[in-house]
């Protein structure tokens, strides 16, 4: 029902030419996109040569970053509506590298959500487990993921099923010290059940929500079997061709 996503993040790494490599010695050895879905976000500057190298093949490029403004007078910014017209249809948000060195907080990265979906963008909007204690609809307390509740704040239901979800405890991104695989399916529970209090089973059972931190060919397959986890969002490991390509085939 919710098909396997499995995402590379290059963060500020590759130039031009050593990203549309990439895409061509992977893009032929991909699955094809109804049983398992591949993306690959990556710097701004490679994003359109990478979306025409991928053409006609399983692979989806994504942005990083965008801004919550469509067009308008702000430096340096990258347009949400302008990565969907160059064929750029997802964007991580909320990274903990974007909130940790750019300041970037909730209330912010709600406004991006809010732009990228009104623009046709599908986000994956990246959260930790910090956690609220909250009374429900039927008035019992649940805990609940507190970015989840602010970063997702005001979408409709058409819009949630549009969002990727991606549990990454910032201790995991980048230390080589994965979450073992029973810690990141229960921060991905408890990430669902926080979308069931908001949204209700329905929804609750069709957004997808991902693992990142320290995601290795070695520890993808366990992430993977867990019934609450619907892919990884790999860092260090999406860059080298021959990682990425054994995590796919985990
Ligand atoms: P990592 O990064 O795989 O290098 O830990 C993951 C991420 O930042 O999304």
């Amino acid at each position: 029902m919710r098909i396997p996503i499995i995402a590379g993040n290059w963060k500020m790494h590759k130039t031009v030419a050593e990203a549309v490599a990439f895409v061509n010695q992977v893009k032929d050895q991909l699955p094809p996109a109804d049983q398992l879905q591949t993306a690959l976000a990556a710097p701004t500057l490679s994003l359109v040569p990478m979306v025409q190298a991928a053409a006609g093949s399983p692979l989806k490029v994504m942005a990083e970053n965008c801004y919550y403004q469509d067009e308008g007078a702000y430096t340096g910014e990258t347009s949400p509506y302008a990565l969907y017209q160059a064929g750029i249809h997802h964007v991580i948000l909320g990274h903990s590298e974007r909130r940790n060195y750019f300041h970037e907080d909730d209330e912010l990265i709600n406004k991006k959500v809010k732009a990228a979906l009104r623009n046709g963008l599908c986000p994956i909007v990246c959260c930790d487990d910090t956690m609220a204690r909250r009374i429900a609809a039927d008035d019992k307390i649940h805990w609940a993921v507190n970015r989840i509740l602010a970063d997702l704040k005001g979408l409709n239901e058409a819009d949630i099923c549009n969002v990727t979800v991606a549990y990454e405890p910032s201790w995991a991104i980048g230390s080589g010290q994965s979450a073992d695989s029973d810690q990141a399916e229960e921060g991905c529970y408890l990430i669902r059940q926080t979308i069931n209090d908001m949204y209700g089973e329905d929804v609750a059972n069709n957004v997808r929500i991902l693992y990142g931190g320290s995601v290795t060919p070695a520890n993808a397959r366990a992430m993977m079997a867990k019934s609450d986890i619907d892919g990884v969002l790999v860092g260090t490991d999406s860059l080298d061709p021959r990682t990425f390509l054994e995590i796919v085939n985990h």
